[in-house]
């Protein structure tokens, strides 16, 4: 990408290890994906530049596992109030780099600290256990106890498509389980990153706590340097695989892919069930790992379902990210439209009948409705990541259960129905990481456990469940 005509605009970014700013072996560009001009130059990290970030976190990580629980907990509260005095500007540079519409960019920057004050009262409460050690004879007259210890160097690895409330799902239960990190972030959101870093710095991080890589490759380097402790990774289940493969001794959380389920019974809400489908297929235009994307309704009220869904999606404004305005801003890329429209285009030749949209202009993907006569396909089998929603009907809630249990993926489903007996036997039935009654399969709080089964990944995030995750148990015994 060639350097940007009009200055003013351009970010530069560079790696941090052990507080300071390292070049790296090269530098690449991110690109504005609505106005397709570069954003931000960054230094791409090497394996020199990668060797030096594992070097500091592993110098850092035992201050970081000695340190009072509550200094930590001080810390990461300090880090929220920095990024909340900057929200606006944070939102600004995502929304410019990442595309993603202001409003919703805005909403993301209002997670990010609510999600490190969880963090912060967390990490005062990391419990032990104490074990009944006179069940045996070999216990008697001893006392066990379960202490929970940090990993030490944690390897966080995040996306585009939610880049900074997903950066502080992972660095906040790391420092708060008293871990040292390395981040290497998505490359499309490099300077939206680095802008939180200096949030994180500005709140007094010790040096060598956080270090940041940039690029690509840095991933790969990162997973494969024998100083890290664990791997920590949300993206995509292609990845997720390469790198369970990579370090397949080390404790690894995988947050991947999904082909987002919402089951709309004859018994609901038409209207409520219809508004959320359609928004939440496409926010973000469509780019959340439980996007709505499958949309299983009961046979009777297809056609009301379906009207009503389209009426709303008709609605919907795209364009410009930095407009109010806007629901659906483009997506990351040209590349990733081509690849969206291209599925879409795929669907049709197979059968599917597009109600709506189905074309793009540049990174602009149109909010996009397919009615499938089978349950299958090119956009229902794998994740589309853009605006896209299937419709398809059922005749016996067993045909959509066994949809989503046939599947790869197992995320998160939704489902609509006035009976709370239909909701929990579908809860009880689907497996899913989660299931959101009354609600589409896109739903997320930040304090509750949150991630997949079978190739949607494993581990769980949310702050409580994360330290989890990222802390050891040791069991003590005491001869006494
Ligand atoms: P991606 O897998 O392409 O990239 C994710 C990160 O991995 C990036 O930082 C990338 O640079 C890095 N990476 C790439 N190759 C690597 C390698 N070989 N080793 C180590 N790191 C490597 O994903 P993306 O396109 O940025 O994000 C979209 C995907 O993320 C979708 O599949 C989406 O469903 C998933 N996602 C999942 C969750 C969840 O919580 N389950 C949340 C958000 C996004």
């Amino acid at each position: 990408v060639p350097p940007p005509a009009a200055a003013g605009e351009v970010h530069r970014v560079r790696a941090l290890v052990g507080g300071a700013h390292m070049d790296g072996e090269g530098t690449f560009w991110t690109v504005d994906p609505y106005c397709q001009t570069p954003f931000a130059e960054v230094a791409q990290a090497g394996p020199r530049e990668t060797a030096a970030a594992v070097a500091a976190a592993r110098a850092a990580a035992a201050g970081a596992a000695a340190s009072p629980a509550r200094e930590r907990a001080a810390l990461l509260r300090r880090a929220a109030a920095a990024i909340e005095a900057r929200s606006e500007a944070l939102a600004r540079t995502m929304a410019r780099e990442t595309g993603k519409a202001i409003r919703d960019a805005r909403r993301e920057v209002a997670r990010c600290p609510a999600t490190l004050e969880l963090c912060a009262e967390e990490a005062v409460r990391i419990e032990g256990a104490h074990v009944p050690m006179e069940a045996t004879d070999t216990g008697a007259g001893k006392l066990g106890v379960v202490l929970r210890f940090p990993l030490g160097v944690v390897a966080a690895i995040t996306p585009y498509n939610a880049p900074l409330n997903l950066v502080c799902h992972k660095i906040g239960p790391a420092l708060a389980a008293g871990n040292a990190v390395v981040l290497k972030p998505a490359v499309q959101a490099s300077a939206t990153v680095a802008a939180l870093v200096e949030a994180f710095q500005a709140a007094d991080l010790p040096d060598g706590w956080l270090n940041v890589i940039y690029g690509d490759a840095a991933g790969r380097h990162l997973v494969e340097s024998p100083g890290i402790d664990a791997v920590s990774f949300t993206g995509s289940t292609a990845v997720g695989a390469r790198i369970r493969a990579a370090v397949p001794l080390k404790p690894v959380v995988l947050e991947l892919g999904g082909n987002g389920f919402t089951i709309v019974h004859h018994d609901a809400d038409m209207e409520a069930a219809a508004g959320l489908c359609a928004a939440n297929a496409m926010r973000l235009a469509g780019q959340s790992c439980i996007s709505v994307q499958n949309v299983c309704v009961s046979r009777p009220v297809f056609e009301r379902f379906a009207a009503l869904l389209l009426t709303q999606v008709d609605r919907l404004k795209v364009g410009d990210p930095m407009d109010v305005d806007t629901d659906v801003g483009p997506v990351i890329s040209e590349a990733a439209a081509e690849a969206i429209t291209a599925r879409v285009a795929a669907a049709a030749k197979t059968g599917a009948q597009i109600l709506r949209g189905g074309g793009r202009k540049a990174a602009l993907v149109e909010p996009t409705v397919l009615r499938l006569e089978t349950a299958r396909g090119p956009t229902f089998d794998e994740e589309v990541f853009g605006p896209v929603v299937n419709l398809v009907a059922y005749d016996d809630l067993c045909e959509p259960v066994s949809w989503v249990n046939g599947g790869r993926y197992g995320l998160q489903a939704g489902v609509f129905s006035g009976s709370l007996a239909v909701g929990m036997s579908l809860a009880r039935a689907l497996r899913v990481g989660g299931v959101i009654l009354n609600g589409s399969s896109t739903w997320r709080s930040d304090q509750a456990p949150y991630g997949g089964v079978k190739d949607s990944g494993s581990g769980r995030e949310g702050p409580r469940y994360a330290i989890r995750d990222m802390t050891e148990e040791r069991f003590i015994v005491i001869n006494h």
